[in-house]
């Protein structure tokens, strides 16, 4: 097995943070003047985490490629975190958007595409009743408020280094001890997490069931496939048992498919037969119109509407005035019928396949003590020998320094992988030649620091 040379890695990392800057000298001067007007010189301050001393400005995007500003071509397997899963501007929705903006935009009443989008999500995910977000965190969020009014409940539970969006009861992780704290960098937290939610690991059933039979949880928040601290799978049975406590102990169950969306056109609740009381999702809906969703049971619907003030329902909580906007829906509308479809998971797979078998021959080839993870057509390698089972095992595993040095060794070479963990999502749109070529890159990378 190889080690890792700690100084052979700082050197690569320096000289790939010049060779960045020398090659970028375009996003750069935007990058200077945008820090005139924008805080960290970024519309959004996670930007600002980027691999590279500043961020790629954009010129344009289409299918599984992007080209910035200083005439460099890249391959695209962030896909905007999975908002652009569909590839960059997939033309159905591009036609849908035109057709619709030319319309009218938001208009605060519902139009026809509603009423089918409503009807597709029932049909590909099973559960009766659907209601619209701008986001994925706003469907949480309004998931969470509902699990709440209906049970009386106080507290949520979640999983050691979920993410879920920015939903304030979501900020919780497991200090060294196993004692829940505010998660690191919390910003601002209006109480607490603490107070509002319960934190355990994944796949502990154990866990699990000591945190919910006091039955003052309102719902457990969770991706099927925990996806934002690296892919964990669950474990045979898991979900039997997430479903079989909740259900004893009256407790909600809210299943999160925003990133494992990746798994089948239903996600992976109806590739895999969960019955949760919530399923949220956005991101990639419509096409990367900003659109959310969550939707709920018969019963949940019927136990809501029970304690609902209708006349109170404008200012509840639970709301957004360009929700549900004609533009997000017509384009939500678009991609349902036409992208999001059988043959483009068929397609991304068969690619994800292939990506999966060079990143796995090069590691063989260098006898290197890492992993790779799959989940539908998301590959991510680890810098560990086998799978985490939790958020906790995962997070240990972090090498920020390497992440970082592997993904702009990529940037520098035409290649952006998904930040913060080394993830690729392949695009349906890409070819079996962009997938060869991030082999190649790869193997580079590992020979520069292993050879
Ligand atoms: N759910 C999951 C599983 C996510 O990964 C994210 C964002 N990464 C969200 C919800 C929130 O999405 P958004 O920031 O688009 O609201």
């Amino acid at each position: 097995m190889k080690s890792l040379d700690r100084s052979r890695l700082d050197n690569l990392l320096r000289s790939e943070e010049q060779k960045f800057h020398d090659e970028h000298p375009k996003s750069y001067e935007l990058f200077k003047r945008a820090r005139q007007s924008m805080q960290g010189g970024v519309p959004m301050l996670w930007m600002i985490r980027w691999a590279g001393t500043f961020p790629v400005f954009v010129k344009e995007a289409k299918g599984a490629h992007f080209t910035d500003i200083d005439g460099h071509s890249y391959i695209d397997f962030c896909l905007g975190d999975t908002g652009a899963m569909t590839g960059h501007s997939p033309i159905a929705t591009i036609s849908a958007i035109n057709e619709q903006a030319a319309k009218g935009i938001t208009l605060m009443l519902p139009t026809e595409d509603a009423v089918w989008v409503g009807e597709e999500l029932q049909r590909r995910f099973g559960l009766k009743y659907w209601q619209f977000t701008l986001s994925a965190t706003d469907a949480n969020r309004f998931a969470i408020r509902m699990a709440r009014h209906i049970t009386g409940r106080p507290k949520i539970q979640v999983f050691n280094y979920c993410y879920h969006g920015s939903v304030d009861e979501t900020f919780i992780t497991l200090d060294v001890e196993g004692t829940p704290v505010s998660r690191r960098g919390n910003l601002g937290p209006p109480v607490n997490p603490v107070e509002t939610t319960k934190v355990i690991e994944f796949n502990d059933v154990a866990g699990l069931e000591t945190a919910l039979l006091s039955r003052d949880v309102a719902a457990v928040l969770a991706e099927p496939v925990m996806t934002n601290i690296g892919i964990i799978h669950p474990d045979p049975g898991y979900h039997e048992a997430l479903r079989d406590i909740t259900r004893r102990t009256g407790t909600l169950l809210i299943i999160d498919e925003t990133h494992t969306l990746c798994t089948s056109p239903g996600g992976f609740t109806s590739k895999y037969g969960l019955n949760p009381d919530f399923l949220t999702c956005g991101k990639s809906l419509a096409g990367g119109i900003p659109a959310g969703v969550y939707g709920f049971t018969l019963e949940v619907a019927e136990a809501f509407w029970a304690k609902l003030e209708l006349d109170q329902s404008d200012v509840g909580g639970i709301g957004g005035t360009l929700a549900g906007n004609a533009l997000s829906i017509a384009a939500m509308r678009a991609t349902l019928e036409n992208v999001l479809i059988p043959t483009m998971y068929e397609r991304a797979e068969k690619l994800a396949d292939r990506y999966e078998t060079g990143v796995l021959d090069v590691i063989k080839e260098f006898k290197l003590p890492w992993i790779v993870k799959r989940l539908g057509f998301r590959v991510e390698y680890w810098f560990r020998q086998t799978p985490p089972r939790n958020g906790g095992e995962a997070n240990a595993a972090v090498d920020s320094e390497l992440d970082r040095t592997m993904h702009l060794w990529a940037l520098n070479r035409g290649i952006l992988m998904t930040p913060f963990h080394n993830m690729a999502l392949i695009s349906a749109e890409a070819s079996e030649a962009d997938v060869d070529t991030h082999t190649k890159v790869f193997r580079e990378a590992v020979l520069a620091l292993f050879g």
